[in-house]
């Protein structure tokens, strides 16, 4: 079977050539170079982040993430079920205990009001993941961090651009916490093939950040001539990217406000599009709650049933277009299993079961969405 629309296709800005090609001829592509800094100005400049550090992934924040907080054995750490596996993998490494909280029921992030239940003298840090670029409701989690000393790392992998709305106002997805964690797979709304980014909104952890990130050594210091040589003085990993990926993504930056622009498009046409039919009762759309913005990440539905979202996915194959369902809820994951304490997570299993994610990438027309729309509708409506 082939696919007329696929489910998503790397948007390519046209720059990206021309600045591999600059990276090359700089002559210096290891990490750190000349477009890694340009990025690293743009991130803080735009956004107002304290302090950014790309990566070589979002898995890689994260795990960066878990060591700067010096997550132990017998550490607790507090994040949904309904998430990708490295928001998970990255505390599991460092061998914490992992306490999943169910989704909200009206969205598929983390159900706020559920998550104090499971603090104990253990728990180390709470990890909120702003699914589909939707913020969790971070003055809440902020609140509990405060009472409870913990510290907040926000999986904001698919949350570029996008914004929660609180007390102090309108504050960028991955600046509302200590530490936030960016993702530029090809997946997401800019990408570099692969890449990622740390943000540090603590200044205690920008030092360290950098060590860790430079194999444990003071390297960054030393090429900034802090240091006569550098040592070994932490422990540390690989985990910044070379320059190459960085001229890929400076290229994609620049064009940043074009491609959010396309794709907050396509995400209202799909939901205004949509919106008789849910009325009808045949599916929920995606809930943004006032207190976030929508940055046109992802554009998904949650049927009635997981009969209907199978026999949905092959209508709508039949018709050529690429629909698929997203993750399978971690607190059953075989991994895990025989450590999750026992509590059901309805939502996250519902979630499981009945989420469709519809394409949604910057080259899709207007009008293909429409057509996407018309078939969904044909399904609901009983025609072929
Ligand atoms: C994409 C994604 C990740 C992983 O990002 P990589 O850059 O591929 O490592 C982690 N968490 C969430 C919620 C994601 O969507």
């Amino acid at each position: 079977m082939s696919y007329s629309i696929p489910f998503n296709k790397p948007y390519l800005t046209g720059k990206e050539a021309h600045y591999l090609y600059q990276a090359v001829l700089s002559g210096k592509i290891s990490g750190d170079g000349i477009f890694t800094k340009k990025c690293h100005q743009f991130f803080e400049k735009n956004f107002g982040f304290k302090k950014v550090l790309l990566t070589t992934s979002c898995t890689d924040a994260l795990e960066l993430a878990a060591l700067l907080l010096n997550i132990q054995p017998g550490d607790e750490v507090i994040l949904p079920s309904y998430t990708f596996v490295s928001t998970a993998n990255a505390f599991a490494l460092r061998g914490a205990m992992l306490r999943f909280v169910d989704s909200r029921p009206d969205h598929p992030g983390m159900d706020e009001g559920k998550i104090e239940e499971v603090i104990n003298e253990k728990t180390k840090a709470i990890v909120p993941v702003h699914y589909a670029g939707v913020a969790t409701d971070m003055d809440m989690v902020n609140d509990l961090a405060a009472k409870y000393n913990l510290s907040v790392v926000e999986d904001a992998a698919q949350a570029i651009d996008a914004y929660y709305f609180g007390r102090n106002g309108k504050t960028p997805l991955g600046a509302c916490g200590d530490i936030g964690c960016f993702s530029f797979h090809e997946t997401k709304n800019i990408m570099a093939g692969e890449g990622g980014m740390i943000s540090l909104n603590q200044e205690k952890y920008h030092g360290r950040a950098e060590i860790l990130r430079e194999k444990g050594t003071n390297r960054s210091s030393f090429f900034r001539g802090e240091v006569d040589k550098y040592s070994w003085v932490d422990i540390g990993s690989s985990f910044l990217p070379s320059d190459i990926i960085a001229a890929f993504l400076y290229a994609q930056i620049e064009n940043l406000e074009d491609i959010q622009t396309k794709r907050k498009a396509i995400w209202n046409r799909y939901n205004s599009n949509l919106e008789s039919l849910e009325k009808e009762g045949h599916f929920k759309r995606p809930f943004v709650p006032e207190f976030s913005s929508q940055n046109g990440h992802m554009f998904y539905i949650v049927t009635n049933s997981l009969e209907e979202r199978t026999a949905l996915v092959e209508f709508l194959k039949n018709k050529g277009i690429y629909s698929v369902f997203h993750y399978l809820s971690l607190h059953s994951a075989p991994y895990f299993i025989a450590n999750h304490d026992g509590r059901s997570l309805d939502q996250s299993d519902r979630y499981t079961d009945c989420l469709l994610r519809l394409p949604l990438f910057y080259e899709l027309e207007l009008s293909q969405v429409d057509q996407i729309t018309e078939v969904i509708s044909n399904f609901f409506k009983g025609k072929s």
